[in-house]
């Protein structure tokens, strides 16, 4: 049976020279590697105690919706600035080149809820960072954060210390 690793493809030199860029476009494009990926994501959530899902555009949309309607909780957005339509928060982050702003609705976390953050992939952890601060200026606790990938050489669960980090494949 393919294991959840077989379905990435790395692709060396993307998007620039020295870099190995991991593909979950073929995971998820695999009737067996979309489940795999599902199942193992939320498999991380058996027994934890949580009120909603909380996902980064664009490809924490894809793996965080199918979470949170297999364990029949909510999901919320988190979008790049300027996107959404009523009242948000917004934080800002830096990227290796320049900085990056994300926002959230407002009354999309309420005081109290237990949250779980999902994402496709944890390098640095600076973007989980900023979702996080997000989630938590909302007065969200933030009780578990799911990757599909984690880079672990690049040392984002370091950064990400004080939070029960999940990943379903660790490349070191
Ligand atoms: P971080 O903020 O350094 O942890 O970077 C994580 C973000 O960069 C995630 O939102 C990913 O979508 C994206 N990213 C970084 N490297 C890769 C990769 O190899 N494949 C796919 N996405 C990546």
């Amino acid at each position: 049976m393919k294991k959840l690793e077989d379905y990435i493809v790395s692709i060396p030199d993307f998007p620039e020279e020295g870099i190995i860029f991991r593909d979950v476009t073929t995971v998820i494009q695999d009737p067996e590697g979309l489940k795999l990926a599902i199942d193992t994501m939320s498999g991380f959530l058996d027994g934890v105690d949580f009120d909603v899902v909380v996902g980064p555009e664009a490809r924490g949309f894809i793996f965080g919706m199918p979470i949170a309607y297999k364990l029949g909780k909510g999901f919320v957005v988190i979008r790049k600035k300027g996107k959404l339509p009523r009242k948000t928060i917004s934080q800002e982050y830096d990227l290796e080149y320049g900085k990056a702003e994300v926002e959230i609705h407002a009354d999309a976390i309420k005081p109290g809820q237990k949250v779980v953050i999902v994402d496709d992939l944890l390098a640095t952890g600076g973007t989980m960072e900023a979702n996080i601060r997000l989630v938590e200026r909302l007065g969200g606790e933030v009780v578990k954060v799911v990757f599909l990938i984690e880079l672990a050489g690049l040392c984002g669960r370091k950064r990400l210390a004080d939070y029960s980090v999940e990943s379903a494949v660790i490349y070191e």
